[in-house]
């Protein structure tokens, strides 16, 4: 049987809080509309609506939508920071990331 797996894609995203109207705004531009904390969205689909705590994700053709956090948290990784010593990607939560770029290439053979 044929097998695959999915390319690693990067996307970006913001929280919308309830209250970072001018975040979003400035995040999505033309295309969103509130009313109260409930967000409204024109995705690809038609309007979607976001609640405080959701994502608003811009995918890789430059469309958004929204994401529950709980989908979010189980399909993304980040964010990602670009090392300002050794100017790779590290996952911002590392605080050691850093070094633990490094010990894992080690640990697979990659030369420095
Ligand atoms: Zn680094």
């Amino acid at each position: 049987m044929p097998r695959f797996r999915k390319k690693p894609v990067e996307i970006e995203a913001r929280v919308w809080e309830g209250y970072n109207w001018d975040e979003m705004v400035e995040f999505v531009g033309r295309g969103i509309a509130k009313t109260g904390a409930t967000l409204h969205i024109q995705t690809l689909e038609g309007t979607m609506h976001a609640r405080p705590g959701d994502w608003i994700i811009k995918g890789v053709q430059g469309e958004f939508y929204p994401c529950k956090p709980d989908i979010f948290e189980a399909t993304y990784l980040g964010p990602w920071v670009t090392c300002e010593d050794c100017g790779n990607d590290h996952l911002e939560s590392e605080q050691a990331g850093h070094d633990l770029w490094f010990k894992t290439r080690e640990a697979q053979g990659v030369p420095a």
